[in-house]
């Protein structure tokens, strides 16, 4: 996607890493804008696929997943770290290791949510080793959900995360692909869509 690509060349910062940080439009400060075309895009390429749910994890997938399922017109739900006083109900758990954190923690979503006739398109921010990516398929399998489909706003092509989900036979759209990291500067594959 262009206008990404774009973006992340004027106002991604790369740290040494392997970590690129891109608070000012899509982790911490969203442009709301941008992240409707960026789910515009993902509706676009899973549009024949009949998804009823939307589903990512917090903090930074909320924003893109929210666009995807609203151009899509179906629920999103998002994965939590943290599990709230106010969830009472039967729980779909998986141990999520972030690649950022360096911890492992565990996510959950509310049993009632997902179901064995749910067609599921996961959105996240960022592929590295597709650890968040395989917890969402995860809970989605506890369900007996299907997973029709992986959106990845960017994909950093050089770590694992993609072969991961290749071999799971979920194809991934990834929107933006890095190469490389290195030297303070990104450079691009050719992306998805
Ligand atoms: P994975 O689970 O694929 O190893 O890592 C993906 C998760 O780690 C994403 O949900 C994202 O929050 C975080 N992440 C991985 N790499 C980066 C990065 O380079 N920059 C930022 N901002 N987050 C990242």
């Amino acid at each position: 996607m262009k206008k990404l690509i774009e973006r992340i060349e004027k106002d991604g910062n790369v740290l040494g890493d392997g970590v690129l940080k891109v608070d000012s439009f899509l982790t911490h400060q969203v442009d709301p804008e941008l992240m409707q075309e960026i789910g515009t895009t993902f509706a676009k390429r899973f549009q024949a696929e009949q998804i009823t749910k939307v589903v990512t994890i917090e903090a930074s997938g909320i924003a893109p997943a929210l666009f995807t399922a609203q151009t899509l017109g179906v629920p999103m739900i998002f994965a939590r770290k943290a599990k709230s006083l106010t969830m009472d109900e039967e729980l779909l758990t998986a141990s999520v290791y972030s690649f950022t954190k360096q911890v492992t923690s565990q996510v959950s979503i509310s049993r009632k949510f997902l179901s064995a006739e749910d067609n599921v398109l996961i959105i996240d921010d960022f592929l590295a080793n597709g650890q968040a990516a395989k917890g969402l398929i995860e809970l989605c399998q506890q369900a007996g959900a299907t997973v029709a489909g992986i959106g990845i706003v960017i994909e950093k092509s050089f770590q694992s995360g993609r072969a991961l989900l290749e071999e799971m036979s979920i194809p991934v759209v990834s929107l933006a692909r890095i190469a490389s990291l290195s030297e303070g500067k990104a450079t691009f594959l050719e992306g998805d869509a």
